[in-house]
This record gives structure tokens, sequence and C-alpha cells, in this order.
């Protein structure tokens, strides 16, 4: 049994009557600080794990969790309300109220791509919640996860522990009675957390992943587009569970779509993006070989690179490549992408894209670029995805009053402002009798029917 676990365990009890407003406040300003304090490291870490850009992780590992602590800041107390609603006619008499209560002791399991804010963003919501957290960061960003340890260990220890280790201290803690998981990662790894949590009954958030499509409209801006999607998949080298992960365009634009993705691409990452400050790399060999493995069995199955296709294993660089003519039998277009690679596929009329989209597991996100109100709404009507953005990609992550999470193979359950608080809250109904004629309930019945329940 995990020491950490144990300390965290013991203080439930107590942390129900000590860990009020006052105190969950107190441990989201220690983290606010916390993460001030080691800003240098958390840059240092991520340029040594991903090559990631300073600005890019302020933006996508900063920033995200500053705002969420902020937002959860100002809305705690709301969201803590004991609250009251009204009696069903059945139930005149009585008074009933709803109270969230922390479900207790949560497990944190987080990615590598996003590893400072996918590990820190939900002990946001379970410190919000009144729970204590254990984190079991990704071994495979092990700078960053060296960070995380640090900046918890300026968070009392009987609140938040990290546990450093692979595929071992991950199955291990599985195996512990949290209450709550909260995992982020792959939907094959998602299926053995579930499996765990069965054993244990405790409750699971899953943000998992998958291919998220993007539709083009026959009267899409496709400037705006390119940029949006240009963005959106080559920010963190491709490695972003909501990236774009292949355009469906109208057969006519294909050209037109290539030619503006090209032109963004060289103004993001200049004409060599090999030398760009604003690109980063793949996070391993391991991923390297898969992402080049799959350009290189596309290229031989008959697809074409439009744009970018080289790439230098010593620096784990994959340039930011398009492709054209890939087909189903093709590796990009089976799996999860995750890296800068994208696939732009022509078609004729939207059924088949709709279909197409319809026959595989559901999405994460799902983009869609049109001006006309009826084609967008189709695409949102008749697709289910965890999320869509039109005529936008990425951004719906950071709208804090939008919940975020997958649906299907993509995840179960949600982050993010009230609904990460309610992922880690139990929502306890409490009824109060004060003069509900219940004795209409009990023995002896007559003929079955209940006596005063007319109403
Ligand atoms: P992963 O599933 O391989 O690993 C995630 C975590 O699980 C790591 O901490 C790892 O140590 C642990 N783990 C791995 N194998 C395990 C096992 N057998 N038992 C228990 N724990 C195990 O995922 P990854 O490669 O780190 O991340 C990439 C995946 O995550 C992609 O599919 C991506 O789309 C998804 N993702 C989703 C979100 C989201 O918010 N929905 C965000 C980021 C990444």
């Amino acid at each position: 049994m995990s020491a950490a676990f144990e300390r965290l365990a013991a203080g439930a009890i107590a942390r129900r009557r000590s860990f009020g407003l006052k105190e969950r406040r107190a441990a989201l300003e220690a983290l606010r600080a916390a993460i001030g304090a080691h800003e240098s490291a958390i840059l240092a870490a991520l340029k040594a794990d991903l090559g990631k850009p300073e600005a890019e992780t302020r933006l996508t590992e900063i920033l995200p969790i500053q705002s969420e602590i902020s937002h959860t800041l100002r809305h705690l107390r709301g969201w803590m309300r004991v609250r009251r609603v009204r009696p069903t006619l059945a139930m005149l008499g009585t008074r009933a109220r709803i109270r969230p209560e922390p479900k207790g002791t949560a497990l944190i399991i987080a990615p590598w791509n996003y590893p400072l804010s996918l590990a820190l963003g939900p002990l946001v919501s379970a410190l919000a919640a009144g729970c204590a957290a254990v984190i079991k960061p990704s071994e495979l960003a092990p700078a960053t996860a060296g960070v995380v340890a640090r900046i918890v260990a300026d968070l009392p220890a009987d609140l938040v522990a990290v546990e450093q280790g692979g595929v071992e201290t991950a199955s291990a803690l599985l195996a512990l009675p949290f209450d709550h998981i909260f995992f982020t990662g792959s939907p094959e790894v998602g299926r053995v957390v579930m499996a765990a949590a069965a054993k244990t009954l405790a409750s699971v958030t899953l943000e998992l992943g998958g291919k998220s499509p993007v539709v083009i409209g026959p009267g899409a801006d496709l400037a705006r587009a390119a940029r949006m999607i240009a963005w959106g998949k080559f920010a963190n080298a491709g490695q972003t569970c909501i990236a774009p992960d292949h355009v469906f365009v109208p057969r006519a634009q294909e050209g037109a779509l290539i030619a503006a993705l090209r032109a963004e691409i060289t103004r993001m990452y200049g004409a060599e993006p090999k030398a760009s400050g604003s690109f980063a790399r793949i996070i391993n060999a391991r991923h390297f070989a898969r992402l080049a493995g799959l350009v290189d069995e596309a290229r031989l199955k008959g697809a074409e690179v439009a744009v970018g296709g080289t790439a230098d294993a010593q620096a784990r660089y994959l340039a930011p490549t398009i492709l054209t003519r890939t087909s189903a039998e093709m590796g990009v277009e089976q799996t999860e992408l995750f890296g800068p690679i994208l696939p732009v596929i022509g078609y004729d009329r939207l059924e088949e894209v709709l279909e197409r989209i319809n026959a595989g597991p559901k999405p994460l996100a799902l983009y869609v670029f049109e001006k006309e109100r009826t084609f967008i709404e189709r695409v949102c009507a008749e697709t289910s995805s965890g999320a869509v953005g039109i005529n936008v990609t990425l951004a719906h992550y950071l709208h804090l009053n939008l919940p975020f999470g997958g649906i299907g193979n993509s995840g179960l359950g949600a982050a993010h402002g009230i609904w990460g608080f309610r992922a880690f809250s139990h929502e306890k109904p409490v009824l109060e009798n004060r003069f509900a004629p219940l004795g209409n309930f009990m023995p002896p019945y007559s003929g079955g029917k209940l006596k005063l329940i007319r109403a």
C-alpha cells in the first residue's frame, strides 16, 4: 500500500470538517504561488521533454492552470453552496436540498503531451471539491514530472502527493481504494483504468483521445480555415488530444486549401520549420519512429506529400506535413496521428463524410468551417463528438464555462470549471420531513392504490 495514499486517505474524515471554503482557497492560492515560483524550472523542463517553445509553454501549460485557478477562486463559494430544491407534489411537507460533498481521495493519472497542465488542472478541481489527490505524472516527460513533484512539495503533504513512475507505479496505484480516478491518456489505457476501477467501484473521469476530424464546407473562408487548422495541428508538433487529425474538403477546393495551408505553415514557422523557435519536437524516439513510419507507409501505398515530409531522427524533428491521396488502407487514416501529419481528403457529397465519421469511434473534437448555417447545423446534428468547434480549433479547451470531455471512445465525464468540481464531488441529496403525509405510503395498503397521492 502506498504511504502517500495511506496518509491522504487517513485524513478524509477530518477534511470534511476542516477543509472548507477558506482552506480550499488557501490551497489553490498556494498552488498558484508554487507554479509562479517554479516558472523557470517549468520552462526548462518542457524544453527538455518536448522542445516546447517558451511562449507555447506559457500559453498552453501555465496559462490554462492559472486561469482554472482564478475561475475557481471566483466561483467556488457558489459551487459549494447547499442548494434548496422545491418539493414535488408527492413530497409536499418536506424540505430538500443538494449538498455537494468531497468524494474523498483521488488519483490523477496524466499523459506526456501537456505534462504540466494535465497533471495540475485536475488537481485544481480536486482541491476545489475538497479532495486530497495523488498525482501520477507521465514517465515519458521525466523533466516535467520532476517539476510537478517540486511544485506539489510546496503544498501540505496531507493534501497532495506525487508518485513518479511508469506502468508498474500506475498499476500499483490503481489497485488502491481511491474514491475517484481522473485519467487522461489513450483509449487503450482508459479501458485498463476502468477495469481497475470496477474492482474498487471508484468513480472515473476518462479524458481520452482519438481522431478529431475537420469538415470544410463549400462556403468556408479557406484562408481563415487554413490558419485555424495549421495552428490547431502544428502547436506542440501535433501532440494535442484535440488537434485536427485530418481534413475533409470539397474536392474542387482541395488545391486551394493546400495552398492556403502551405502559406500558413510558412507564416508560422518560416521556410525551414526546423530552424523555427516556435515548433516543438516529438516526445521520444519510439513516437518519432511511429510517425515517420506512417508517412513512409502512406507514400509507399500511393499518398503524396504536398507539404513537408522531411525528418531528422536525431533531433526528433518531423516537419509540418500535409498528405493527399491517402486511403483507408493506410495507417494515417486508421490511427490517431498525434503528430504533425495532416491528411487532406477530398469529398464529393457531405453524406459521405457524415457516414464516415459516424462509422468510426466518437471523436473528442469535431471542427466545421463554413459560413452557411444549415451546413453547420447539419454537421452538428448528424454527428456525435466530445465537442464541436465552428470556424475555430482548440479554443473550446480554454472556455471555462464549457464542459471539456469526450464521449464513448473519446472519454467519460467532463473537466474544467464547475464540471471539474462536480467530477470530484458527490451531490448528496438531503431530505427533511416536516409534515409530509408519508403514512399514505405505509401498510395497510388499500387495494394497491395510494390514498392521498391523487394529486
Ligand atoms: P497513455 O494512455 O499511454 O498514458 C497515460 C498515463 O497512463 C501515463 O501516466 C502512463 O504512465 C499511464 N499508463 C500507461 N499504460 C498504463 C497501464 N497499462 N496501466 C496503467 N497506467 C498506464 O497516453 P499518452 O501516450 O501519455 O497520451 C496520449 C494519449 O492521451 C492520446 O490518445 C491523446 O489523445 C490522449 N489525451 C487526451 C486528453 C484529453 O484531455 N482528452 C489530453 C491529452 C492526451
